[in-house]
Order: structure tokens, then C-alpha cells, then sequence
């Protein structure tokens, strides 16, 4: 087991049978899962050491060893501890997840080298869908709902309409940045008012403190701010990383990753130029704008 660089993850009890298990302080590639008692959990872990304390957590709140996994989406954070976390797991997801988790592999780790990533398993999802699925393995059965392509093609939300308790993987960030570098800026807000419709009391984001439903709105406006620095960039002919740079964050300096904010720009600027939701766009190029906006190497500390 190597040792955590950050505070350990915590368990919080969010519904009557179910725990967010939280990874503080968020950000790169310390995400957050869910752990359903009935033997579900909702996304994994990045590291081999986390992924064996969320199964560690799962064990001692669930009435029965985890059975299921669900993948929100593709990212190595969600989906590299699935062959740590039981035995026997099932792994369900959106297909274009398992197609893209087919895809990268264990290119993550390459992008992070300063991670102890120990032995990642990413297994494949071996039941997909494409819209919803519900799952009554479960007591309260969840809901999987694709919502559109957001921070991904193959977002999936997990929600428990009796709990009222909702997962949105990272279509939503709390306290952290959103980011849309594979994703969509329209598909996200179009998924944001799907989220609010659902009149959640908790939300347990992808990252970042447990939150209420207002978290949405914050995320909702910072979408809004990136679309007007898009247009109003465009116009001037600046490019992603200049509008950046110039860009006033006004009540949003406080969300942690603001170098996200190039990569969520060239997102912009390419659906601006009709790119289709999810289109692939030069992953590394943008990161060296990150990396060049935030004047040093981003780091993560998973
Ligand atoms: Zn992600």
C-alpha cells in the first residue's frame, strides 16, 4: 500500500442505504464514488491503494459483497480500480464508455507519471446500454440515465428518486472546475437541465464535496461564462489560450483546476465551428495550453 499524499477518503452517509465515498480534496484524478448497500457502487478509484480503501469502505456498509459496478464514464479515475473492488463484479456502463475505455487502456497513467498507480484494472463494462437501464439488484433501485454527451460522450448519472439522491459523475464538479475537453458545452448545459429536473436534494458529484442541488446552478453559470468568452474571443479573433489569459473569472476563482478553462474554450470554439458534440479534439495541444496558462506542470495527486 503506498502511502496517500492527501487527507484519506472519507465515507458519508447521503440516504438511507446510501455513502458518497469522497476523495478530498478533488481535483485531477481524485474523484468520488458511490457505494450503494444493497452491493452496488456507483465508479471506482484511479490508484490500486484507493481503489483497495473504497472495497475496504464497501465492506463495511454493504449487506452483501459488491456485485455491481457502474461506470459514469470512461476516465481511468472512475473505471481503473473495477477488477479491484470484488470478485465476480459486473461492470455496467454506456457503450460508447466501453468502446472508449476499449480505446485508451491505461493511457492515463501516462499522462500523470508522478502517480504510484500501483496495478490498475481497468476491466470492460460487460453489460451496456445506450438511453437508461434500471438496476433492481438493489434496494432502492437505481436508475442509470444517459443525459447526452457533457464531460463525455458516454456520461451516465445514477439516480435514486426515493432517496432523491443523485450521482452525475463529472457532468457536474463541485468546488473544482468543469471540463468539457471531451465533451460538449451545449450537451452540458442541455444535460445540467435534465439534472435539475430531477429536483435532487443530494447531489454527489465527480469530484469535490458533497453538495445540494445549487450546485448545478453554479455549474450551470460557469457554462454560461465560457459560451460568452467563446463568442466575444472569437470575434476578436483571440485564441483559447489569450481569452484565458484576458478572462475576468468573477465569482468563479474559487473552483479549483482553473487551467480548465482553456481546454473548456477550445471546446467553445470548436462547437462554434460546427464540431459535433464529443468530437475528438488534439488532447495533447490543449494540455500545453493548460500546462502554459497555469505556468507550471498540473499535477495530480492521486
Ligand atoms: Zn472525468
Amino acid at each position: 500500500v503506498t502511502p496517500l499524499r492527501t487527507p484519506p477518503p472519507r465515507l458519508e452517509r447521503v440516504g438511507e442505504q446510501v455513502y458518497a465515498f469522497v476523495q478530498p480534496p478533488g481535483g485531477w484524478c481524485l474523484n468520488n464514488a458511490g457505494i450503494l448497500t444493497g452491493g452496488v457502487l456507483i465508479d471506482t478509484a484511479a490508484t490500486e491503494t484507493r481503489a483497495r480503501l473504497l472495497r475496504a469502505a464497501a465492506d463495511a456498509v454493504t449487506e452483501r459483497p459488491v456485485h455491481t459496478v457502474v461506470n459514469t464514464h470512461f476516465h481511468g479515475d472512475h473505471t481503473f480500480g473495477n477488477g479491484l473492488v470484488g470478485d465476480g463484479v459486473t461492470v455496467v456502463a454506456h457503450e460508447l464508455t466501453r468502446h472508449d475505455m476499449a480505446v485508451t487502456g491505461h493511457g492515463m497513467t501516462r499522462l500523470w507519471p508522478e502517480v504510484a498507480w500501483g496495478r490498475v484494472a481497468p476491466d470492460l463494462p460487460t453489460v451496456t446500454f445506450t438511453d437508461r437501464l434500471t438496476l433492481h439488484q438493489c434496494d432502492p433501485a437505481v436508475e442509470l440515465v444517459h443525459v447526452g454527451t457533457a464531460h463525455t460522450t458516454g456520461d451516465v448519472v445514477a439516480w435514486l428518486p426515493d432517496e432523491r439522491v443523485l450521482f452525475t459523475g463529472d457532468v457536474a464538479f463541485s468546488g473544482g472546475t468543469p471540463y468539457l475537453l471531451m465533451g460538449s458545452v451545449e450537451g452540458s448545459r442541455r444535460a445540467l437541465d435534465r439534472l435539475r429536473a430531477l429536483d435532487p436534494r443530494v447531489v454527489v458529484c465527480g469530484h469535490g464535496p458533497v453538495a445540494g442541488p445549487e450546485v448545478l446552478d453554479t455549474v450551470e453559470s460557469y457554462l454560461a461564462l465560457v459560451h460568452r468568452l467563446a463568442v466575444r474571443g472569437m470575434a476578436a479573433g483571440h485564441d483559447p489560450l489569450r481569452v484565458a489569459r484576458d478572462a475576468d473569472l468573477d465569482g468563479f476563482g474559487m473552483l479549483r483546476d482553473s487551467e480548465r478553462l482553456v481546454a473548456n474554450l477550445h471546446r467553445a470554439y470548436a462547437e462554434l465551428h460546427g464540431a459535433a458534440p464529443g468530437e475528438p479534439l488534439d488532447v495533447l495541444a490543449v494540455h500545453r495550453d493548460m500546462t502554459e496558462y497555469r505556468g507550471e506542470r498540473i499535477v495530480s495527486l492521486a
